[in-house]
């Protein structure tokens, strides 16, 4: 299929762009617009969304955090922090300390949103250094799930470099076996699209995640999409597999309300590098925040880059 041409205003995509890089802008791009796009009705109930909207199906802005249109939330900007940590670091290692203090300058920012683990553990490591928490029943949440991309990025072509820079990442704020499992599942399921992995490939790392973690197991789906690590994978896994285009995937995951920014995200990052940032809805990508598209531009670039040194994480 050729995709739609976007139009003169969105140069974030332009025509000629290698296929890889249009993958990965796709998947950052398609995190910040089910970021901006759920928004709107995270923590509504399904049926409250259909009263409301019918179909929620535009970026407005809104919600209970009261956002512009096209503003994004702590999914997209704790990417954007965790970006910002890996993009100049040293090719011969990065440092936990860094993606650390990346998150702390974050959080003093005031971000328009900050959930209550993800605080936590920003919190234990201005109060005590440390760069990982003990294994905790309440880190079963998706906050490290949600951010993980630009790990992926940053470390394509290498696995076990992207195993440990994900958990480590990870771990500052979220310490529970759900947690990893989902990061490196949906890390290794993003990083088999982006690197030209068709539906056999995704089906294969889809089986091997369920089969790490078969709490996971999405079909039948039992239609929550909370919060609770195994509730987001599991409607991200049921969306991205039921839909082919990245707008209908995405629209599903939204419009099951609830977590909706993060479930959104999620999948409009899978789906987003499975049809790449020439595909993506141009609509939508005109209603993104312009300086939120012109960051992401710029370190999906600089990330793609960096992936091509050996990245290693100092001890
Ligand atoms: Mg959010
Ligand atoms: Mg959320």
């Amino acid at each position: 299929m050729v995709p739609e041409r976007l139009p003169r205003e969105t140069p974030a995509v332009p025509e000629s762009m290698p296929v890889l890089l249009d993958r990965a802008l796709g998947a950052y791009l398609g995190l910040a617009i089910g970021d901006a796009l759920g928004a709107t009705v995270e923590f509504m109930t399904a049926r409250e969304i259909r009263h409301r909207f019918g179909v929620h199906r535009e970026i407005v802005g809104g919600g209970w955090l009261k956002l512009d249109r096209g503003q994004v939330t702590d999914d997209t900007t704790m990417s954007l922090a965790l970006g910002e940590a890996l993009r100049d670091a040293p090719a011969d290692g990065v440092d936990v300390r860094r993606i650390a203090e990346s998150f702390l300058a974050w959080y003093r920012g005031k971000p328009v949103d900050c959930g209550n683990t993800c605080r936590r553990g920003i919190r234990r490591y201005l109060n005590d250094g440390s760069l990982e928490g003990p294994a905790n029943d309440g880190d079963a949440g998706n906050g490290a799930l949600m951010r993980m991309l630009p790990a992926v990025l940053a470390t394509l072509h290498d696995e076990a470099a992207f195993e440990r820079l994900a958990i480590a990442q990870a771990r500052i704020t979220h310490h529970h076996p759900l947690s990893d499992a989902a990061v490196l599942g949906i890390g290794r399921l993003a990083r088999t699209t982006l690197l030209g992995g068709g539906p056999v490939e995704q089906s294969a790392a889809i089986e091997a995640l369920v089969r790490a973690a078969p709490a996971f197991r999405f079909d039948p789906y039992p239609g929550r999409a909370t919060a609770y690590v195994v509730d987001t994978v599991q409607t991200v896994l049921h969306c991205f597999t039921q839909h082919t285009t990245f707008e209908e995937a995405v629209v599903a995951a939204v419009n099951q309300g609830d977590d909706a920014d993060t479930t959104g995200a999620i999948v409009g990052l899978l789906a987003g590098a499975r049809c790449g940032a020439r595909a993506l809805p141009r609509r939508w990508l005109a209603g993104l925040d312009r300086e939120v598209r012109r960051v992401i531009t710029d370190q999906t670039t600089a990330l793609l880059a960096r992936s091509l040194g050996h990245a290693t994480l100092a001890a």
